[in-house]
């Protein structure tokens, strides 16, 4: 222990001493306050360095090492969403399952999409909906077609008996080293999945929405503070950000309300299959001043307020869990 260090711990306990023995008498008779986690494991969520791992675009959630939680056995419905009828698009894992998960034990009846590599995660989704005994649909595809998202919406709608909410959480993400390794294929890709894609999907939800409902954005961070390495991904968190205050204004009049959730680092299969460096991902979500990378059930909870009748006059709005970056205005 260094000189400092030492002086510095002895001044901290001595306050400490000095504070406790100062306390009136009431004050030691308070009962100790509960330890309350935010969620069970909240204490205990794995930190960086992880373990090397690499696995083809899109990736499984399953297939990675430490698993992600995604509130499978934590998160607990009260009723939020009783009788709501909910499409998410990347619904299969990451923060895109959690959501999926959080809506069902709320109430929901919930639709997914996802692509047809994804289907092992899909199916793990769709037996924890129905073990909540919600109606569960899968719809794999495609959303860098435009009549496949015409399609989806269509078909979810008629599966579900109507559409309450719309989340657009789908993204592509893969790391370049620099703008000259950004082949217009990548750009095309990215834009089409992460920005085209939610434009095609909302534009035909809100044909078939009527008041309450509901459309979500997920953005990012990155929408504020983009890193070098994913030029083109923050480019397209930041245009959903837009669309989604933009489209708040314009559809509060029919009722229908539209906000964002913009989540920090968080584990997911997006991460280990391209979307970040080795080395990035061996030390994902150190920088943070949480110094962790977040877990997709973590955010569960910003999805289900982004949506909740009870919060009927927050439309426009961002709701972040960046563990202590910077969140975008
Ligand atoms: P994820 O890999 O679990 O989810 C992304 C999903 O996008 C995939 O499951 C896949 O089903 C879907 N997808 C991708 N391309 C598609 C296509 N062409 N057609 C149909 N579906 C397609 O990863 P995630 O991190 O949970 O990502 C969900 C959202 O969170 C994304 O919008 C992402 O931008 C956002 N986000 C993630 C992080 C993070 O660190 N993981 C940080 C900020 C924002
Ligand atoms: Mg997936």
């Amino acid at each position: 222990m260094s000189d400092t260090t030492r002086r510095t711990f002895v001044t901290t306990a001595g306050l400490a001493a000095a504070a406790a023995s100062a306390l009136p008498a009431l004050a030691q008779d308070t009962p100790p306050t509960p330890k309350a986690p935010t969620t069970p494991q909240a204490g205990a969520y794995p930190k960086p360095p992880f373990p090397n791992q690499r696995q083809p675009w899109p990736g499984l959630a399953s297939r990675m090492s430490p698993r992600p939680d995604h509130g499978e056995t934590s998160y607990k419905g009260s009723g939020r969403l009783t009788g709501k009828r909910a499409l998410i698009t990347g619904g299969d894992s990451g923060i895109g399952r959690a959501a999926a998960i959080a809506y069902a034990r709320e109430g929901a009846d919930v639709a997914i999409n996802y692509l047809p590599a994804e289907e092992p995660d899909a199916r793990e989704v769709v037996q924890l909906i129905e073990a909540e005994g919600r109606k569960a649909v899968a719809i794999p595809g495609d959303l860098r077609d435009e009549a496949f998202c015409r399609k989806l919406i269509v078909d979810a709608t008629r599966a579900l008996g109507g559409l309450d909410i719309l989340v657009n959480n789908a993204a592509r993400q893969q790391t370049r080293p620099d703008i000259g390794s950004i082949s217009s294929e990548d750009f095309d890709a990215t834009m089409k999945t992460n920005v085209y894609a939610p434009f095609w999907l909302s534009k035909a939800a809100v044909a078939r929405m009527g008041p309450g409902a509901v459309i979500v954005f997920t953005s990012s961070e990155q929408a504020g503070d983009p890193s070098p390495d994913i030029l083109e991904y923050a480019m397209s968190r930041a245009a959903v950000l837009n669309l989604a205050k933009g489209l708040a204004k314009q559809l509060a009049p029919k009722g229908i309300r539209v906000n964002a959730v913009t989540p920090g680092p968080f584990w997911t299969p997006l991460q280990v299959s391209g979307g970040a460096t080795p080395e990035k991902l061996r030390m994902f979500g150190q920088s943070s001043p949480l110094g962790r990378p977040g877990q997709p059930a973590e955010i569960a909870g910003l999805y289900v307020a982004a949506v909740d009748p009870a919060n009927s006059f927050s439309t426009g709005q961002i709701f972040g869990a960046t563990g202590g970056g910077g969140q975008p205005g």
